[in-house]
């Protein structure tokens, strides 16, 4: 395909849909976004950037609690000791705003620099080649294209005994507008955002219950890591309900009250429904044109993001493929270098790299202990706590590991775990070692600075080679 004539239609402007735009102008293609909710999406303006954000304050909070562990104790300008820091939610709230909006401006500058299109408004599928844009004045335009890309996102899930009201029981996404802490939070759903959020809040100063359906929090993740940070949030303070399934949410006089499938109740101030989330599929357009759609809702796609339909292609949470920014980024890459003719490698889910941004973070890549466990790969694995390695002992960290998965006889690394401050950044040589082959003898030869807590993946490794 020629790429200077081609004409591209994208459907979103999250991290599916701004990334493609940028690639496919790279490309020489004539590229519009059609957007309903502002560039960068929900990752940015709702989910991804300000629970980030709000967690960092909390971070920083949790940092003063253990400041006394570390031999400093804070005084007031009388020198009366100061046990306690303090979050002013609406200074807390507005800076996660501010910085969300800004990170959208930063993006639709970046788009309209490179030449992109964006149109703000809904879009829906006329035909293959065809896209109606309802703006946001009433008025419709309707763009043909070559290749149109569908990213329309994901939105939280609503149950009908749990209606969110904005006020007392909220949706991950309406948590920024609280002008002031909830005194007694009630966070339904132990998944990824709930926990994430519990603990913020619960570092924030709330007091926090997270009513879990599961036997432990984190259900899907690594088991140990996910004990780990049950027992963290419990050693904080946190009322943690395993088993527990939420059967209603309603608002009470004060406050709200959570109704468990048991017959129990939990009494809080506020409720936050952490319930998963379905595509934002219907109704643009998919099944007039053939797009094939799972029982989910999810846009079906292959592994270069073609949808069932020539010239349609899918990318980010709408395909369901792996809920992550980062992977919805990579869908968006791929559909327009295979559309526009570039070199493309199909997406490789077995070297994305996630992380929980809980207190210690939980970093993951490649196979994982339950794949170990059920035999999908021929692997023996090496689990070592950070309380032995010196950094972790000098900056005061008592949680967390690192766990490495080699496969048995060439000892090549598949997968691996970190449970730590900044997991996030500390699997990246794991993630490198999965995505390029690399062995642990190779990873156990590579310098790492002492005293450091990457020194524990490197040695890691070399525990790996003794077993083998
Ligand atoms: C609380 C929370 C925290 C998260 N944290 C992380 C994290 O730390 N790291 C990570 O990698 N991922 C994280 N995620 C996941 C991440 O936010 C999503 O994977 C990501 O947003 C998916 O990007 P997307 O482009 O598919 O969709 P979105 O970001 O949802 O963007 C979709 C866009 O499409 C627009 N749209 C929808 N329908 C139409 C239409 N008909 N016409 C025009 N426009 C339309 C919407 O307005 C929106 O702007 C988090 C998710 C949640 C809920």
């Amino acid at each position: 395909m020629n790429a200077p004539q081609s004409s591209v239609v994208i459907l979103g402007g999250g991290p599916g849909g701004y990334e493609a735009a940028l690639v496919a102008a790279h490309l020489g293609a004539r590229v519009t976004v059609v957007d309903r909710d502002g560039v960068g999406g929900a990752a940015v303006l709702t989910d991804c950037v300000p629970s980030k954000t709000l967690i960092s304050t909390a971070d920083f909070m949790s940092q003063f609690e253990t400041a006394s562990d570390l031999g400093v104790h804070l005084e007031d300008h009388e020198g009366d000791e100061v046990s306690d820091s303090v979050a002013e939610l609406t200074a807390v709230n507005r800076r996660i705003l501010a910085l969300a909006a800004a990170q959208s401006r930063d993006i639709g500058a970046r788009l309209a620099a490179d030449g992109v299109q964006v149109l703000a408004g809904t879009g829906r599928l006329l035909e293959a080649g065809s896209v109606e844009a309802t703006l946001a004045d009433g008025t419709t335009q309707t763009l043909s294209a070559d290749v149109v890309l569908v990213a329309t996102g994901a939105t939280p899930r609503v149950v009908p005994f749990a209606q969110p009201d904005g006020e007392r029981i909220l949706t991950w996404q309406q948590i920024y507008s609280l002008a002031e802490l909830p005194e007694h939070l009630v966070v339904v759903g132990s998944g990824v955002t709930g926990a994430e959020l519990a603990q913020a809040y619960l570092g924030l100063g709330s007091r926090v219950t997270l009513v879990s359906s599961r036997d432990r929090v984190l259900p899907g993740e690594d088991a140990d890591a996910a004990t780990v940070i049950e027992d963290v949030f419990r050693k904080r303070g946190m009322d943690v309900l395993g088993r527990s399934r939420m059967a209603s949410v309603s608002r009470t006089e004060s406050g709200v009250v959570v109704r468990l499938v048991d017959g129990r109740e939990v009494e809080g101030s506020h409720a936050l429904l952490a319930v998963g989330s379905v595509p934002q599929t219907s109704g643009i357009g998919l099944e007039d044109v053939g797009v094939a759609v799972s029982e989910s809702g999810h846009i079906v796609v292959d592994k270069v993001s073609r949808t069932s339909v020539r010239g349609v292609y899918a990318a980010g949470d709408c395909t369901g493929v792996l809920p992550l920014a980062s992977v919805a980024a990579m869908q968006g890459r791929i559909a327009m270098a295979h559309s526009l003719g570039d070199a493309v490698a199909p997406l490789n889910l077995r070297a994305v790299s996630a992380n929980i941004f809980t207190d210690p973070e939980i970093a993951t890549v490649g196979f994982s202990q339950k794949d170990l466990d059920e035999g999908t790969v021929d692997a023996t694995s090496v689990m070592l706590p950070l309380s032995t390695n010196p950094r972790a002992k000098m900056q005061g960290i008592t949680d967390g590991f690192v766990k490495l998965f080699a496969r048995k006889g060439g000892g090549t690394v598949v997968g691996g775990v970190v449970v730590a401050p900044r997991a996030s950044e500390l699997i990246y040589p794991v993630t490198l070692a999965v995505q390029h082959g690399l062995t642990v003898d190779q990873l156990a030869g590579t310098f790492t600075v002492y005293p450091s807590l990457s020194g524990s993946v490197a040695e890691a490794a070399r525990q790996l080679h003794q077993r083998d």
